[in-house]
């Protein structure tokens, strides 16, 4: 399944700088950011409603 960061939603197949980890908050759902939203710090904000930097 390919990936989508969860802040601009941009596929990350190609984007070596690319992060996904687990949700702390919930544990349940991956959030996945691309290497442009990891260095903008951007806030993602995942399914069950937690918002991260
Ligand atoms: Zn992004
Ligand atoms: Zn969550």
């Amino acid at each position: 399944m390919e990936k989508r960061c969860n802040s601009c939603n941009l596929n990350l197949t190609n984007d070596k700088s690319a992060t996904s980890f687990k949700c702390p908050e919930c544990n349940k759902e991956e959030v996945c950011r691309c290497g442009k939203c990891r260095k903008l710090g951007t806030v993602y904000v995942c399914k069950c409603g937690f918002e991260g930097p």
